[in-house]
């Protein structure tokens, strides 16, 4: 249907950002972006290589899970990407990835400490962890509840400020304002993982990174007076 022709090409170009990013492989992640104005989400689906994949391809639903345009089966996390959707209302876009060092935190059932600027720049928090899902939540509406585990996570968070969260025994999954924005949060989560787990790895002591320092990067990146990049403007 043609008025969702613009974000299905925006979903589709999201997407391709996930193999070109080498964030998984094969059909593992999804990325959707929503059009609040019309209501819709489009969303990867299920089960196709990102090689050959076309934007037709891309699955739109409205805000109650139902398909509205697409022949495919959408992605098998798309219920998760819909609670997120309905709890963070200012968010735009969300991605999925198996990503390794991302996965191996998710794993370990970690927080991600703040070692460093390189994290203090893009959040100024740990990358939180959720607990791990109870069998009645994965026997239940297993997709759905992973979306209301991570948004009763953030609950006292702010989901614009802290765009990244690992799901216990599963991975990452990050947000933006757009599926770009949201999957270039996922690339920089993986990386963000990678130092820390080298850094725990060299120094299993080593402390978060003093406060004084982390606001510095943070706040001249995000804060009132932002200095980073552009007139004052940063790229993220
Ligand atoms: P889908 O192909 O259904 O989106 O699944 C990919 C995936 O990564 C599941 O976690």
């Amino acid at each position: 249907m043609n008025k969702y022709k613009e974000l299905k090409e925006r979903a589709w170009l999201a997407n391709m950002e996930i193999p070109r990013q080498r964030l998984a492989i094969y059909t593992w992640g999804n990325v959707s972006e929503i059009d609040r104005s019309l209501g819709v989400f489009a969303i990867k689906p299920s089960g196709v290589p990102y090689d050959g994949m076309q934007a037709s391809d891309m699955v739109v639903l409205d805000l109650d899970g139902n398909v509205v345009s697409g022949t495919l089966r959408p992605s098998s996390d798309m219920k998760t990407h819909l609670v997120l959707y309905q709890r963070f209302e200012d968010i735009g876009g969300i991605t999925h990835t198996h990503s390794p060092y991302a996965v191996a935190w998710a794993q370990a059932g970690l927080d991600v400490p703040l070692y460093g600027t390189t994290h203090a720049d893009h959040t100024h928090r740990p990358i939180p962890c959720t607990p791990m899902m109870s069998r009645e939540q994965v026997e239940g509406d297993y997709e759905h509840e992973t979306g209301v585990l991570v948004a009763e996570l953030f609950k006292k968070k702010r989901p614009k400020e802290q765009p990244m969260v690992l799901v216990a025994g599963h991975g990452p999954f990050t947000w933006g304002k757009d599926g770009m924005e949201s999957v270039y949060n996922a690339v920089v989560l993986e990386e963000v993982c990678k130092m820390a787990y080298l850094t725990r790895t060299l120094g299993p002591t080593t402390p978060e990174l003093p406060s004084y320092l982390k606001d510095k990067h943070y706040l001249r990146k995000h804060g009132p007076d932002a200095y980073y990049g552009q007139d004052g403007h940063s790229e993220a």
